[in-house]
């Protein structure tokens, strides 16, 4: 099993957190915009389940707009043309990348400032020797599977890569990225160690994930999950008879005892699968969407991770009551004023 790998530099930045103290605002907060011109960072992202991590990150001190809506398919997202307008205006702009968003790339290199810097932050976390490759995102096709962030570990290196890159930018607020920084690494430590926790009390054969989306490859790795089938297909359509028919015997040979679809990626072939085989079907994962709605405590990366653990777990009989106490609002204080398209 792979451990985490909270840096060195982290852990000094959380005894320089601790010492100047809790979650700061106050001063320097420029939450209270009193109409007098805004000069913070102007940072544009795409999904939302990296808006959150960069949040949780830049927090007052940057205007930030993610772009992909949710509840939409973020692989076959097209962004209109009035978002080259938002791409133009951005210092910074960041995606996951790893072939995730092609057309959002593609127009924000055609807009962006000379200066703006375009920040994939999948390209930067793994190298290609880490890359993943399974059912949805074959090898042969070249793309690797994007779905970095379930994994917490990976989560907190984008975390990281965001915190480097504003403070480069913005060096006057660089103290308050790194304590922002500091107690979110904080965080994740906690939700890995919950997640490990709860992993443990699924029986040992039962560590198996039948999903839709296939979003838990980095996931499955990392906390000693196997990812056994997803039934979407490489191009996004529906699978054929025959992969349905196989997907079936998997799950009745395997006797697992629950499969999951998402509230985005819902699916009637994985509820026909469920049946036929007798497993449950839960349809409740979020894999690129957060719960809730904006302004919701658990409308996080943080609460993302905790839900998704929360359903998953007891649906393979395991127990996730270490997940239960977990906090997943933002690290910082006061409203950063994000927006979460809708
Ligand atoms: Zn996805």
């Amino acid at each position: 099993m792979e451990r985490t790998f909270l840096g060195p530099r982290v852990w000094a930045s959380l005894f320089v957190a601790l010492a100047i103290g809790a979650c700061g605002g106050g001063a320097d907060d420029l939450s209270q915009n009193t109409g007098q011109q805004d000069n913070r960072l102007r940072v544009v992202t795409t999904v939302s389940p990296i808006t959150s991590i960069v949040e949780n990150i830049g927090g007052t001190q940057i205007r930030l707009e993610g772009v992909v809506p949710e509840g939409v398919n973020s692989h076959t997202f097209e962004p209109t043309p009035s978002m080259a307008k938002l791409l133009a205006q951005a210092d910074l702009i960041i995606l996951n990348g790893l072939f995730l968003e092609e057309p959002t790339l593609a127009l924000a290199e055609a807009n962006k400032k000379a200066d703006a810097v375009i920040l994939s932050l999948g390209d930067l976390a793994v190298t290609p020797e880490e890359w993943q490759f399974d059912f949805t995102f074959p090898e042969a096709a070249g793309h690797p599977n994007p779905h970095l962030w379930p994994d917490p570990n990976l989560g907190l290196r984008y975390a990281e890569l965001v915190y480097d890159q504003l403070a480069k930018m913005d060096p006057d607020n660089a103290a308050y990225y790194e304590k922002n920084l500091a107690w979110f690494s904080v965080r994740v430590a906690a939700l890995d160690q919950a997640i490990r926790t709860a992993v443990a009390t699924i029986p040992e054969e039962n560590r198996k994930l039948l999903t839709y989306h296939d979003s838990w490859a980095y996931f499955a790795k990392q906390y000693g999950m196997e990812v056994i089938g997803a039934v979407q297909p490489s191009n996004f359509s529906q699978p054929s008879v025959r992969e349905v028919a196989k997907l079936i015997d998997q799950v009745k040979e395997l006797g697992l005892p629950a499969v999951f679809g998402s509230e985005v990626f819902s699916s009637d072939v994985l509820e026909a699968i469920a049946s036929e085989a007798d497993a449950q079907f839960i349809d409740e994962l979020a894999d690129d969407d957060l719960p809730g709605k904006p302004g919701d405590p658990e409308h996080t990366y943080l609460g993302l991770m905790k839900h998704n653990l929360t359903v998953m777990v007891p649906a393979l009989g395991g127990d996730a009551s270490s997940l239960a106490g977990l906090e997943t609002g933002n690290v910082f204080d006061g409203a950063s004023g994000a927006v979460y398209p809708q």
